[in-house]
Formats: structure tokens, sequence, C-alpha cells
């Protein structure tokens, strides 16, 4: 019935080709050969007799790329496993992640390294890349071996949800990183200026009781990190960046020239802390929701390009580690299965960003910083690809949530923009379109040999 379906060859036709290099959308057909895209052509339909995927005017986007997720395994497979995390990253239009080394053992050694390769690899639901840990343990005392991490695949650096407090070792950790052109990706958050804090200090802090952690917190973090950057020529990544202050500070570090980039997440660019007032724990997350003020300097920093792109932080979290009182549980939302509905919903359909702009901003601008191959619409490339409708409307239930993990506050909203599903080279990764178009399993397409 659906014939294109577990083949190494066919057209993909009549979709909407969201090119983020050319920054234009064009009618078009991607013929996929062997999982790669063997052409593309501006024709609506093709005459072939390869099979045919038609796909009704959809979007079709390089597969989207998340540059920061937590997939908990090894060490944490309650919370989520490579292949429920893949799973949730296909359903949610990714093609690519990296995944961030607070596992435990945590990503300090190649031997970790090769394990979620290996595990990837099994799930085949897509390309996971691997960010290893800048310090032993994420102790931030002890730097690691990069050589051998890098060889082993590494692709990045980072002790994320840590800040390295010492500034010494953080100075010889970006040296290192240098020599071994990995990039650094910062948590910037101050330990003892958010140390007990539940959210962000400020009016809504005062009003709900809880302990707030100061945007300075951040900030100060985000300039040490800039000024050693500065000093050590090191590509430094600033996670989550989520102050109005930071954006100022970034803007200000690339205009001098460092070598700084950044991203934010769809939380923050959506969600502000007034939201606390239900003291839902899914709204806990590192750094905090913040006020009005810092998201709309977050949106023009992305729009003027000072923020490089958007990054999840998908963050999974056992209902029973959430299901203790507020100052217990721990944060972090999921975010790979609603990042492109939720800001689609909140930013493009209510005309503050272009889709192209979104797209973009999901696609070659994350692989960019990381250095990656992905997020590219062009001939020779992995058919990684994501089908978009940006009409459906629909109501996220948490039945469908694929990650393991279901922490996140948006369960029951209403989106406009549906990810229909992915092709991970070239082998159909997700069931939303399979199912209107006949119910077929939700389970992948057998592996080829
Ligand atoms: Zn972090």
């Amino acid at each position: 019935m659906i014939e294109w379906k577990d083949k190494r060859e066919f057209w993909i036709t009549g979709v909407r080709l969201a090119d983020p290099e050319t920054g234009k959308i064009r009618t078009g057909s991607v013929l996929v050969q062997k999982g790669v895209i063997a052409d593309i052509v501006r024709q609506k339909s093709v005459d072939t007799d390869l099979p045919v995927c038609d796909a009704g005017m959809y979007i079709c986007a390089p597969g989207f790329v998340d540059i920061h997720t937590h997939l908990r395994e090894p060490g944490y497979e309650e919370k989520e496993t490579i292949k429920t995390g893949t799973a949730a990253a296909a359903a949610g239009g990714y093609t690519s992640v990296l995944c961030m080394a607070n596992t435990d053992p945590v990503i300090d050694e190649p031997s970790v390294i090769e394990y979620i390769k290996r595990k990837a690899v099994e799930a085949g639901m897509c390309r996971v890349y691997v960010a290893a840990a800048l310090t032993k343990g994420l102790g931030g005392e002890v730097i690691n071996e990069y050589h051998f991490l890098k060889e082993a695949g590494a692709v990045a650096l980072s002790d994320d949800g840590m800040y390295v407090t010492n500034s010494q070792v953080m100075r010889s950790a970006m040296e290192y990183a240098l020599f071994h052109r990995l990039p650094v990706i910062s948590h910037c958050e101050d330990n003892f200026l958010v140390k007990g804090s539940q959210m962000n200090e400020g009016y809504s802090s005062t009003r709900f009781g809880l302990k707030g952690a100061p945007a300075v917190s951040e900030e100060i973090a985000v300039n040490r990190d800039i000024r050693l950057a500065s000093l050590t020529g090191a590509r430094l990544h600033v996670a989550h960046v989520s102050t109005a202050g930071s954006v100022e500070m970034i803007k200000a570090a690339k205009r001098k020239g460092v070598p700084v980039t950044a991203e934010v997440t769809p939380h923050h660019l959506t969600l502000e802390d007034s939201l606390l007032e239900n003291y839902d724990r899914n709204l806990k997350v590192n750094p905090p929701l913040r006020g009005r003020r810092d998201i709309d300097a977050l949106r023009a920093g992305l729009r003027d390009g000072t923020i490089d792109c958007i990054a999840t932080d998908h963050a999974p979290h056992h209902e029973i580690d959430k299901q203790v009182e507020f100052d217990k549980a721990p944060p972090g939302m999921i975010g790979l299965e609603t990042a492109f509905a939720q800001l689609h919903t909140e930013l493009v359909v209510k005309g503050k960003f272009e889709l192209i702009d979104l797209v973009r901003l999901m696609t070659i601008r994350p692989a960019g910083v990381i250095g990656l191959p992905g997020g590219r619409l062009k001939k020779g490339v992995p058919a990684d690809l994501v089908l978009i409708d940006p009409n459906e409307e629909w109501v996220l239930e948490r039945s469908m949530i694929r990650s393991k993990s279901k922490n996140t506050p948006l369960a029951g909203k209403r989106f406009t923009g549906r990810i229909q599903g992915v092709f991970f080279e070239g082998k159909w990764r997700s069931a939303i379109f399979s199912e209107k178009r006949g119910r077929e399993s939700s389970e992948p397409a057998r592996r080829h040999v």
C-alpha cells in the first residue's frame, strides 16, 4: 500500500522544499537512492517507474539537528535510553542529536563513547553524536584526555549540567580543546549564586515563596568564559542562554571577534517564569525560565544572529523523580518532540519569524556550530529529511510521547504545525504520516542489510 516504504530507491514528490542554504521554499521532488539524495527537481510530480511517496504539499526540509540532548544512557535507563531518546528525536523531526556527558559512567572514557555509538546504530532512528566531558567525572578538577576522546568519536566537550568553577581548569581545558580542534560547550551558571534556587529571581519568586537564581548568576559565568575564549582562542559555545544580559555580552564578544556561539531552548523562548504559579515541577529547569524582558531579548538575539541556533536541552526525568516537593525535584524537561510545534505555534504563526528562519535555526545553524555535516538539502548528502505539515492543528497527549519520560509542561497544549515523520538515511522513521495513509505500524521500517 505504501510501497515506497522499505525501498532503497524512490521519489518524494509534490513537496515544498525548504532549503536553509538559499532561504527559499519552493515546490519540488526529491529522488532518494541508497540513503542519499540522488536528485532534486523543481517539478511537482515526476514520470517514473520507481515507487513514489506523494507527500502532498508538505514542507520537506533537512532533518533537524539538536546539539543539546540528554539521552541518559548509560546509567539512567529508567529516564531514557538511546532507543527511546532517538525515537523521540525522530518523532520531533530530528535526524541528528548531540548527547551530553552527564551519564553514569560519565562520558570521559573512549569505551563509553563506543558503547553509545554502538547502541545508536542498533536503534537506527537517528544519528547520535557525542559530547565528551571536559573534566574527569564532571568533577571540574582534572582535565580529560581529549585526544583519545576525539579519536573515539567525540565532536565537542562539555561538563553540561555543571559549571567548571575553577577558572584555571577552564583555561587549561580551553587550551587543550583548541589544540584538538574541539568546541567547548559551557553550562553557564555560577554555582554559588544558584545554590538552592528553584526559579528565576524576581517578582514571581517573591510571590511564590521560592528561592530565585538572579540573572547575574548566568551572566557572570558567561562573562568569564567569553574572557577565557578571548584569551585562549578556543571555540566557546554557550549552552541555553536565558537572559538579556547574556545576549548583550555575546553580541559584544562577537563584534570583537571572540570565537563564541550560543544556543537558546524552545522553553526559554516561549515560557515565562510567572507560569510557575501552579508549582508544576516540569517547569523547573536550569537555567530557570525568565521574565518577559529576557524572552524578548532572546528572540531579538536569535533574529539578529547573536544567538546562533535552537537546541532543546531535552532532559528526561522519571515521574517518580518529579513527584516530590518542589525544591527536591530535579531540573529539566523533555523537548525533542515538541520543539518544532511549540516554536512554530509561538513564533511563526504569530508572525515573529518566517518558517524558513525556524528551519534554518534547527538545521544548518546548529550543525555549523559544532561542525556537523547535517542540515543541508542538496544532491549527494545523506537523505536525512523531515516532512512537516505547517497547518495541522493538534493537541499533545501524554500517550503520544515517545520519550521514556513524560516531564513536559506542554501536555494538553494545542499546536499548529506538526512533524509528519523523518527519513533517516532514506529510511522512514515515524508514524503519523503513515497512520493517516493506512494505519501502518508505528514501528520503524525494517533495517536493510
Ligand atoms: Zn546545561
